[in-house]
């Protein structure tokens, strides 16, 4: 029929707009990023509309995040008005199964007001059955149960359909009780999220009438991010897109990134033959990134095997080169960042500013997003953290931080709630009651409580031994921390060790453990910037605070996956190191599947930019309490000379050490980029003269060891030259970040006894000064 002209079909190219325009059978839209995959499935949507194809409701458009559906239903809306609300079916997998799950809950034996469990819920679920069974849950943690059965869901087999290759999985006990787990399910009506995906299809295979009527139902289907499908996820399409062939996936075999978590880029090489006749559309044309931007990220994908390989272009103008920047450390990659957004944000080298929403900071491993947290508070940046919990609101990190401010107040009875049994100390719901009971006819604290309840033996056995223990050790750390005995550092240390707290983790043997004990150690190494655990407290305090205020511009701190399908004028990509990024488990692995995955990682990171990428590395990062260093990325090596420009790191402090002091390791290019850069600093004699120059022969000197892990000749990577004698001296005058202005009146070790202007006489680490004029 009579096609009406429509404003959005005018700003597509002719690919785009066949893509739009084929609207019946099935259609592969594969293509490189930026090249507008979104932009036509959403306009083919708003066509769908428009041309009285399908009716609102009769559309199912599944896109890979919340945020993800959120804005394509507002691109929809601009173009086709408010028909856009009446798209109940437009959202993400989970989203959608919910629906119908709720519909036919009775199909599988649930009511429809089944609850969804949290990875949390399932895990305690599963523990209870590990116990139930006898099984030695030390050796066979419960979230390792988890994990096999997440990865037999994303799989679409159920308990009854495990292959034989598996069956030894957990001891040899995980199918039976996985078989106990969906039974128990079933007793709560409840379900976790693979359940969703999976009882869907259940119902789908058991009762054609109801499979038939959504496949007549949903006329036209349409699938964003197709390359990070998993079986399930896929099998489920395919059962409904099966009558009318109506299916359009887009997506981008260089962007699957899911691999770990079960997804199948197959499933997107497979679609011409899963629905013969499908036309495939490519799409060339980039309209996100500048040349330069597009040569690199180009570059680093090209060094990956497994790939289909596609051409992009762009006509935009060439634009900044990729910027290349190493640190001394990671704490000075993040204050870096911090100016360099400021400066950006008023505009810089010649540059209309950038609004803080235009700007992003794209980490590899959430742990990495502390410090960024941390300086951008500090300087009051405003930011959010985008896809999973802020840093201070992790799990470990609120167990930890209830330890410190139970050390800290004792009489602070939420904290004691959240620990007293964390880790299992064997106290149930009745100990703690006790507790409570006892504590609120004394009017004491829960942990003066506590000692009551044990000292009467109204809580015995077991438990009141291991609670015992549990008083005494805080009541001795609380001691500690009135006496100022210890470093608040060491203290804490010692209290997450002695409490068992560290040891939980080690002896859980989930993927998310490794993870969690990380950002323990950020945590205590976060300690280090502060003078005691009272003022750490203070300071969590306001970015908590800072958490619960919205709106506003701000920059998005998130990780690489959670930045799929979005795109920034300004990008961040801090972290590049070997064994960081790409992860050290995927260079352990050995085979090419981890590190290719990683690649496409960088590819998606450098893609997400429009005008500015700016790669960064730190030399030396804390790793267990002590310094190493770490050689630049080998994907660093993968960008091209011609399309990078390396950067001198300016030396926080005036000075540089990018001058004398930088001994580039294995990267070509940064050996290209500073080599001319190197001389032409080293002429300027007033480097050595410089405040930063100074400072950075001081911190050297201070405690190499520590500075470098090992010997500094050992040290890979940026080395920092250490032969230099000067050093503080007893009354010069410095600045402290925290406390300001002073003068040194003694030291210690690595530690300078200044005298404040402002805060008075303090001992601090001797690296958080700076020299200053006076
Ligand atoms: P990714 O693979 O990263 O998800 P994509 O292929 O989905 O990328 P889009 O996000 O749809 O790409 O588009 C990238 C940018 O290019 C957007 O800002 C979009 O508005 C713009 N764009 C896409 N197509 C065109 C076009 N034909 N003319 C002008 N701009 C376009
Ligand atoms: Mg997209």
């Amino acid at each position: 029929g009579a096609v009406p002209r429509a404003p959005y079909l005018d700003d597509l190219n002719p690919a785009q707009r066949a893509a739009v325009e084929a609207l019946d059978g099935p259609v592969l839209m594969l293509a490189g990023a930026g090249t507008g995959k979104t932009k036509a499935l959403t306009a083919r949507i708003a066509h769908l509309l428009t041309t009285g194809r399908a009716r609102p409701n009769e559309i199912l458009a599944v896109t890979f995040t919340n945020k993800a559906a959120r804005e394509m239903r507002t691109r929809i809306g601009r173009m086709v008005g408010e028909a856009v609300e009446g798209m109940p079916w437009l959202g993400t997998f989970h989203a959608i199964c919910v629906k119908l799950l709720r519909r036919h809950a009775e199909l599988v034996g649930l009511r429809s007001n089944f609850t969804i469990l949290d990875t949390d819920d399932q895990v305690r679920l599963l523990k209870q059955l590990v116990q139930a069974a006898g099984i030695d849950e030390k050796r066979w943690p419960a979230r390792q149960l988890a994990h096999v059965i997440d990865g037999w869901k994303n799989r679409a087999l159920g308990p009854d359909r495990i292959p034989v290759g598996d069956v030894s999985a957990f001891d040899g006990k995980g199918v039976d009780l996985y078989a106990a787990y969906q039974a128990r399910l079933r007793d709560l009506n409840a379900v976790d999220f693979g359940d969703l995906l999976l009882h869907v299809i259940a119902i789908f295979k058991a009762h054609e009438d109801v499979l038939a009527q959504y496949q007549r139902w949903f006329r036209y289907i349409l699938v964003d991010e197709y390359q990070d499908t998993n079986i399930a996820q896929y099998l489920w399409l395919r059962l409904l897109a099966q009558g009318h062939r109506n299916i359009c996936c887009v997506g981008d075999d260089d962007q699957s990134i899911y691999g770990w978590r079960g997804a199948e880029v197959g499933n997107i090489l497979r679609f011409e033959q899963d629905f013969p006749g499908a036309a495939v559309i490519r799409l060339e044309q980039n309209y996100r990134s500048t040349p330069h931007i597009l040569g690199a990220a180009g570059a680093v994908i090209a060094a990956n095997k497994g790939r289909l390989g596609k051409t992009l272009w762009t006509s935009l103008n060439e634009g900044e080169k990729v910027r290349l920047i190493g640190h001394w450390d990671g704490e000075e990659e993040a204050r870096w960042i911090g100016e360099e957004i400021e400066a950006m944000q008023r505009g810089t080298r010649g540059m209309d500013p950038i609004p803080l929403d235009g700007i992003a900071v794209l980490v590899r491993a959430s742990h990495q997003m502390r410090s960024f947290e941390d300086r951008f508070l500090t300087i009051g940046l405003p930011y959010r953290v985008i896809g999973g919990p802020r840093f201070y609101e992790r799990q470990e990190i609120r167990d930890a931080m209830a330890y410190f401010r139970l050390a800290v107040s004792p009489d602070d009875d939420l904290a004691f709630e959240r620990i007293v049994n964390t880790p299992k100390r064997g106290l149930g719901d009745k100990a703690v009651q006790t507790i409570q009971v006892v504590a609120r006819q004394n009017r004491v604290s829960l942990l003066d409580g506590a000692r009551i309840a044990t000292d009467s033996r109204l809580v015995a056995g077991k438990g009141g031994n291991e609670l015992r223990v549990f008083v005494q050790a805080m009541e001795r750390w609380h001691d500690q921390v009135v006496r100022e005995g210890d470093t608040h550092v060491e203290l804490a240390q010692m209290i997450l060790d002695e409490s068992g707290y560290t040891a939980m983790w080690q002896n859980d043997k989930s993927p998310e453990a490794a993870g969690r004990l990380e950002n323990l150690k950020e945590l205590v190494k976060a300690l280090e910037q502060f003078d005691s655990l009272q003022g750490f407290l203070e300071h969590v305090a306001l970015v908590m605070d800072n958490a619960s205020e919205d709106g506003g511009e701000k920059v998005s701190i998130m990780t690489l996956h959670a930045a799929k399908g979005l795109e920034f004028p300004a990008v961040f990509l801090p972290g590049w190191e070997d064994g960081l990024f790409p992860s050290q488990r995927s260079m352990d692995e050995g085979g090419l599947k981890g590190l290719e995955e990683e690649r496409r990682l960088a590819y998606v990171g450098l893609t997400r930019a429009e005008r500015v990428a700016i790669v960064s590395f730190a030399g030396n990062r804390r790793v267990h309490g002590q310094w190493q260093s770490s050689l630049p990325s080998r994907f660093i090596d993968e960008l091209p000379k011609e399309h990078v420009e390396v950067l001198t790191p300016p030396g926080l402090y005036g000075g540089g050490y990018g001058a004398a002091g930088m001994a580039v390791g294995a990267s070509p290019v940064l050996q290209a980029g500073m080599a001319s850069d190197l001389a032409e600093r080293a002429a300027r004699a007033d480097v050595y003269a410089s405040p930063g120059w100074r400072r950075l022969q001081a911190r050297a000197q201070v405690r190499p060891q520590d500075r470098f892990g090992r010997e500094p000749g050992e040290s890979r990577g940026l080395t920092i030259d250490a032969t230099a004698d000067s050093s503080f001296t007893l009354g010069d005058r410095v600045f402290h970040q925290k406390f300001g202005y002073g003068r040194i009146v003694g030291a210690e070790g690595d530690k300078l006894d200044i005298a404040f202007e402002k805060a008075g006489e303090k001992k601090v680490v001797a690296k958080f000064v700076v020299p200053a004029p006076g």
